[in-house]
């Protein structure tokens, strides 16, 4: 479970998370939906550390992100052991970030080999197993230039999945695609979340929203405004603020 506590993160004097609560259980799926600057991006990488925070903590499955406890106070973990936590805790951007001088399949076993020191031969035979999984068993050995840009998306899910990670996030992961390659990402992501895989994903996608998540989180300026199932959230909304940003998109 991802246990997100009174999170505040300024840049200079811009208050850009405002003290987030939020939790997400094991198997379930939450979608945070909110205006443009309201930190959504900002919290996902508060989660994995990529952003240190000003107050408050991230704890996944009971383990602190990013820090120790010692006493009262946090001291920030070094790089290489925030690192090893991120493994745990997969990432899939709006520009899929695949590593462009290794093929499909090097991009999948990159962290298993080399962090994780799994036998390649392991790696590869999940990294087949993910392929299939997300519907590109035919590209291993390809490079990501090759690919449409919802097949690249695919491949990051897959290289996301692959340490096996507590939590996936996903950054706006149909925001860069054409919007026929739009669904067959969608597709993967609804499949992971019949299977149980935890993930937080930040979308615009109203329709996934409402068919995939358990929860869904509105955001705005810094602060979860409301938080609930899709119906109450998309059909109900209570805070003006939800509503007003429901009448733009739905
Ligand atoms: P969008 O829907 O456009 O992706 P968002 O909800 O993801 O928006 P964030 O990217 O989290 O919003 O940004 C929240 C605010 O923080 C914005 O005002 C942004 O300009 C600011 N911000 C984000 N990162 C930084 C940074 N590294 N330095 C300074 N300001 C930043
Ligand atoms: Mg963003």
């Amino acid at each position: 479970m991802v246990d997100i506590r009174g999170v505040h993160k300024h840049f200079g004097t811009l208050e850009v998370l405002r003290g987030v609560d939020l939790q997400v259980r094991a198997g379930e799926v939450t979608v945070v939906l909110g205006p443009s600057g309201s930190g959504k991006s900002t919290l996902l990488r508060a989660i994995n550390h990529l952003e240190r925070l000003s107050r408050g903590h991230v704890l996944i499955d009971g383990e602190l992100i990013g820090y120790r406890r010692s006493g009262d106070k946090l001291h920030e973990l070094k790089e290489r052991e925030v690192l090893k936590q991120r493994l745990h805790i997969g990432f899939v951007f709006q520009n899929f970030h695949l590593f462009p001088h290794l093929t499909v399949l090097e991009n999948i076993i990159e962290a298993p080999v080399s962090a994780l020191r799994r036998p390649r031969k392991d790696a590869v035979a999940q990294a087949g197993r993910l392929l299939e999984r997300v519907g590109l068993a035919d590209k291993a050995d390809v490079y990501p230039r090759r690919l449409s840009g919802g097949q690249q998306q695919r491949v990051a899910i897959a290289r996301a999945l692959a340490p096996e990670p507590k939590v996936l996030l996903f950054d706006e992961p149909t925001s860069a695609l054409d919007p026929e390659l739009v669904g067959e990402v969608l597709d993967v992501i609804k499949d992971l979340a019949r299977s149980g895989t935890t993930m937080i994903v930040v979308t615009h996608e109203i329709g996934f929203a409402r068919e995939v998540a358990d929860t869904i989180v509105f955001m705005d300026e810094g602060v979860v405004v409301e938080q609930g199932p899709p119906a109450r959230i998309l059909d109900d909304p209570r805070h003006a603020r939800t509503k007003a940003f429901l009448s733009k998109v739905l």
